[in-house]
């Protein structure tokens, strides 16, 4: 038995609204760069400054660590 692995790819990328925008960000430098979900899966997805971009914009991932204090914590 095979496993379709094209189609199996163009279903990650469709389910994941963050993949899907098709843009990722570079943590270090805050370059961005336009990705295809379909290649990043199969090729690997872009790097800048050794490290592989990720999916969650800036305001996002401010959005997460926020999200991740503990209440009553401001400084
Ligand atoms: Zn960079």
């Amino acid at each position: 038995m095979q496993i379709d692995m094209t189609n199996m790819y163009y279903k990650l990328a469709q389910c994941h609204e963050k993949i899907a925008r098709g843009q990722v960000w570079c943590v270090q430098c805050g370059n961005t760069e336009a990705v295809e979900a379909e290649h990043a899966f199969k090729y690997g997805w872009p790097q800048c400054c050794g490290e592989t971009m990720t999916i969650d914009s800036p305001e996002e991932r401010q959005a997460l660590e926020a999200s991740k204090r503990p209440e009553g914590n401001s400084q």
